[in-house]
């Protein structure tokens, strides 16, 4: 379980950086002046290389990542100011790329996983429900599926409501921005159902993490008899859908953290923004170098404002919910309901409430740590 998703991002990744190289060392490609702008395509190029890149597995932290999108975009600029290639090479292109990789990094460190007791058993359901997801043939078609609608639908929404709102002087590249944003959230919804339809069918055949080897009616704990995998019977409790019994709570909590998280991100970024702008402006007082931006450029830089400010609000919100979701064992989190003194077997118990289950104190040692067999 595992290799064939890896397979095929690593391969995703080769395809994207072989295409870059060759579409940037075309010679002489002009782009027509309707084509969405030039430093647009390069940061997003950028932007979903390091999101592929950074799903091969390849570099362990993410600096190495960004290190080497870094070089790898330096190599690409500079190589094409060789002769046989007559492109040129651009610090505006360049600086283009780095933005696509910015913003790229910025949005996978504003994921969130499981803390608290619970946390590490929730992360490892939540690790062998993505491989079993990638794993799937049928993943990589409703990716594709949901891409290519997302870009279609979102493509024409936004086209349509900038005609209609502002003055929209590049209707292509507003059709192009669209069309990436929806295509992107689109598979993000997929994969998250999938996710879920993933960790229901481990959960519910008790799957071996590791292997995906049925363990039929387990104890407390045990090895998988395919892989050896160590085993908890807790790990096969489904995580509980926050206040799936109390709607009016979790409409209200989300609410509320919403247009906080909001405030604050549009703050702490606009803060950012800032002191750039004035970094700017006080190298020009200093050097008397003209450093302003061509509108592109500056256009640029908004586009990735505005993708900074919502990635980290809901970065926000979802902080909140784990913070929530942190105190499984000792608040049941589909109802409500104090679970202080509800009795738990194998580290498993069930709220008295509303009979759903949670995973208690569980003080085992590491219950996925990989097998000798790996
Ligand atoms: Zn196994
Ligand atoms: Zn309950």
């Amino acid at each position: 379980m595992g290799d064939r998703g890896i397979f095929v991002w690593r391969l995703l990744a080769l395809g994207g950086l072989v295409v870059t190289l060759v579409a940037t060392h075309w010679p002489r490609l002009r782009l027509s002046s309707e084509a969405p702008s030039d430093k647009v395509l390069h940061a997003v190029t950028y932007g979903v290389l390091t999101l592929l890149v950074w799903r091969t597995t390849w570099f362990a932290r993410w600096w190495h990542l960004v290190a080497a999108m870094v070089v790898f975009a330096s190599i690409d600029e500079w190589t094409q100011s060789l002769r046989p290639f007559l492109r040129h090479t651009s610090w505006n292109d360049w600086i283009a790329d780095l933005v696509g990789i910015a913003v790229c990094t910025f949005l996978l460190a504003c994921r969130v996983s499981a803390r608290g007791e619970s946390g590490e058993l929730r992360r490892a359901l939540q690790r062998a429900a993505e491989r079993r997801l990638f794993d799937r043939p049928f993943t990589w078609l409703a990716m594709a599926t949901s891409a290519v609608l997302g870009a279609f639908a979102g493509g024409a929404i936004t086209m349509t409501l900038a005609r209609l709102l502002l003055e929209d002087t590049k209707p292509f590249q507003t059709l192009f921005l669209g069309a990436i944003f929806f295509a992107a959230a689109g598979v993000d919804w997929t994969l998250r159902a999938g996710l879920r339809a993933m960790t229901k069918q481990i959960t519910e055949a008790h799957a071996c993490l590791h292997c995906g080897h049925s363990i039929g009616a387990p104890g407390a704990a045990g090895q998988c008899t395919a892989c050896g995998a160590p085993w908890l019977r807790a790990q096969w409790v489904a995580p509980p859908e926050l206040w799936s019994r109390d709607r009016q709570r979790l409409r209200r909590f989300l609410l509320l953290h919403a247009v906080r998280a909001a405030a604050v991100a549009f703050v702490a970024i606009g803060t950012i923004g800032v002191i750039a702008w004035a970094a700017l402006m006080l190298w020009d007082v200093w050097f008397g170098e003209r450093l302003a931006f061509a509108a592109d450029m500056r256009d640029l830089f908004a586009y990735a404002y505005a993708l900074a400010w919502i990635a980290l609000t809901i970065r926000l919100v979802r902080s909140a919910v784990a913070r929530v979701q942190a105190c499984e064992g000792q608040e049941c989190l589909a109802c409500g309901y104090t679970l202080h003194g509800v009795h738990a077997v194998d580290g498993v118990g069930r709220c008295t409430e509303c009979g759903t289950e949670f995973v208690a104190h569980v003080r085992i040692p590491h219950p996925t740590a990989s097998p000798s067999t790996a």
